[in-house]
């Protein structure tokens, strides 16, 4: 075994630049590689530091403060099989093979030893190792042997690795001489264990080793490690917030939607609360598709199998299908996409280029499948509702067409104070379709639609689809968190394989090009993000329940009756309160509820004519005329407004 460098050796050649700065540098980058401090560049490689509060070099903390979790199992469960541990987003976890589940006392005590292995301040030493001495390092560990066996077998992982193939680096936790743990991984890594600053463990669950549910279950601990103490209580207050925002858990409290089990996973029924949010959601996107000149269509749930072969969806795409269903002699398959069916809308008669661009929009249902451990409430779900739309048009409309997208999409997010944030724009990969001069003309078009909308954009160099170039789209929400929404295609592939045409100005046959875009993604997903975001309490517009009218006794129960019949006139959706609930419990079941306004009515409101209006926040206004109430909210809804008016 050769060490290649010792660790803590350049590092401290950084200890200036460490004081200069609250964030310290834990590891390198050098010409493009992601190396540890200590590494030796060559004269004339370009080198970066790379800093804790960086991403790259909160990954390197996470990534170490992995392995001294796995020293601490290791520790504290002697007989432990311990398998991968990466860092995630915000965190890392490392899976280990165990008697029994780990419980939250067992996370404390392991925990514990954490801190005692920070305390030793271990070094974390590179060394490379040939495949036979790995092989004999982690004799009685069994997955290690196997990604032992995996790297050397695979040319490019062991490239990726720093390896030939036959080399393999290890890191191995140290104390003078005394190694305290050695783990098969390509780094880089911090200087030493007192370099861990700030961390905690989270929770454990199972998981299948390599995901295979054929595969050993394996119990996973999540962490999460920060460059301080400061920024780890910033994020734990984060995951607190969004805890409390838990759609799923809202979806239950506010009663809009359940996932029972005779259905199947993945699969949501929406009840009349979620039912109208839904609606809502729903006819904002009609409504405006059909102000930008979209055409409505409605496609069927199932198409035979010779539909998906011509799409070439059977090809590329059957993993994500359900299985086919047998009847007549055919194969019929629940729709994983929309689009085949836009396109026979399309190829159904001749088209004129006058006829172009022509805009097919649909709340399209489609079914995918996912693997029961990644399904997550509506935000991956089984069974989806794309606002879907496919746009056919001329080569020399794609810019204005994508303009047109973007220009919609604003507005669309705008209605919900949510905005484009990261955007992303994915150019030709190596193997793709369709004509230089259609790819030159897309990945023109793309750039220069984004620049007149003002969006700032990130370039993924080849990480378009084969069929053409993409772009998709987050946004932020209330509490910070980034979610992908929106997804502009550009195909030339469904045009081809279905033989699309127009009749141009002089009368040659030309294919058009095609646009794949869905704006919220899909309603499921949208609306579990909205759930999140307005942590439950919508804007009145899209309220399930938009007013609650509390009589203060049984006889202000007639006139609570004739405000609601005034509201309800006017389109509002309210009701009497009529439990035999105290007057505190009526304003905080609705206050639970979220109800945008609560209407209390006792003598001296029945006796003017007016009402005390009570907001969800709190607010209180006395002595309000039901036509100014009704007046005023009537106005927000139609403006669609955000903020309540009382
Ligand atoms: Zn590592
Ligand atoms: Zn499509």
């Amino acid at each position: 075994m050769s060490v290649s460098s010792v660790a803590d050796g350049v590092s401290d050649g950084f200890a200036l630049a460490k004081a200069a700065s609250a964030s310290a540098p834990v590891a390198l980058v050098v010409d493009g590689r992601q190396k540890d401090l200590a590494f030796v560049a060559p004269q004339g490689s370009d080198v970066s530091i790379v800093v804790s509060t960086d991403d790259l070099g909160r990954e390197v903390i996470r990534h170490s403060t992995a392995h001294v979790l796995a020293q601490a199992v290791l520790r504290l469960y002697p007989g432990a099989k311990y398998s991968i541990g990466p860092p995630i987003q915000d965190g890392f976890y490392y899976d280990f093979d165990v008697e029994t589940p780990f419980t939250p006392d067992d996370l404390e005590a392991i925990e514990k030893e954490m801190r005692a292995i920070v305390k030793e301040n271990q070094r974390f030493e590179r060394a490379e190792v040939s495949r036979e001495e790995a092989l004999e390092l982690f004799a009685d560990q069994p997955y290690k042997v196997e990604i032992i066996e995996g790297v050397a077998g695979d040319a490019e992982g062991a490239e990726r690795e720093g390896g030939t193939g036959e080399v393999l680096t290890v890191y191995r936790n140290s104390v003078g001489d005394d190694v305290r743990y050695v783990d098969l991984c390509r780094g880089p890594h911090i200087p030493g264990t007192g370099r861990i600053k700030a961390f905690k463990l989270l929770r454990s669950s199972g998981a299948y080793w390599r995901g295979d549910e054929k595969r050993p279950m394996l119990q996973r601990i999540y962490g999460t490690a920060w460059e301080s103490k400061d920024a780890m209580q910033e994020y734990l207050d984060r995951l607190e917030e969004a805890e409390k925002r838990d759609h799923r858990k809202l979806g239950r409290e506010l009663d809009l939607y359940s996932w029972p089990s005779e259905v199947g996973a993945g699969i949501a029924v929406w009840h009349p609360k979620g039912g109208i949010l839904r609606k809502e959601v729903e006819d904002l996107s009609r409504q405006m598709h059909i102000e930008r000149g979209y055409d409505p269509v409605f496609t069927p749930h199932l198409g035979k199998s010779d539909l998906w072969e011509i799409s070439g969806h059977l090809d590329f795409y059957s993993e994500n299908m359900f299985p086919p269903m047998s009847m007549e002699g055919a194969d019929y398959i629940a729709k994983p996409m929309n689009c085949p069916f836009h396109v026979l809308i399309y190829r159904s008669k001749t088209r004129s280029y006058r006829d172009l661009p022509l805009r097919l929009s649909e709340l399209g249902t489609v079914y995918r499948f996912e693997r029961s451990g990644a399904l997550h409430g509506l935000l991956r779900a089984r069974g989806l509702t794309q606002d879907d739309a496919h746009l056919f048009c001329r080569q020399d409309q794609i810019v204005e067409e994508m303009v047109g997208v973007i220009d919609f999409l604003r507005d669309l997010y705008a209605v919900f104070g949510l905005s484009p944030d990261a955007v992303r724009f994915s150019t030709r990969p190596a193997k793709s379709v369709g004509s230089d001069e259609l790819w030159e003309l897309a990945e023109a078009a793309i750039p220069q639609a984004l620049s007149k909308a003002g969006l700032e954009f990130e370039v993924d160099e080849g990480d378009g689809a084969f069929y053409g170039p993409k772009i998709d789209i987050d946004v932020r929400d209330a509490i910070g968190r980034y979610w992908q929404l929106c997804t502009v295609q550009v195909d030339f592939n469904l045009p081809e394989r279905f033989g699309l045409e127009y009749i141009d100005a002089d009368g040659s046959r030309k294919q058009p090009v095609m646009l794949h875009r869905a704006l919220y993604g899909s309603i499921e997903r949208f609306i579990g993000v909205l759930v999140e975001h307005f942590a439950g309490a919508f804007p009145t517009w899209c309220a399930p329940q938009q007013v609650a009218i509390i009589p203060i006794a049984d006889r202000h129960v007639a006139y609570a009756g004739s405000v609601l019949e005034r509201v309800e006139a006017a389109g509002l959706r309210g009701d009497v309160d009529t439990s035999d609930n105290t007057m505190g419990a009526k304003v905080r079941n609705h206050q639970l509820q979220k109800v945008p306004y609560m209407l209390i009515v006792g003598d001296d409101e029945a006796g003017s004519e007016t009402v005390s209006v009570r907001s969800r926040s709190g607010k209180e206004s006395r002595g309000v005329a039901v036509g100014e109430f009704v007046s005023r909210v009537t106005a927000e809804i139609q403006a669609r407004d955000t903020e309540l008016s009382f």
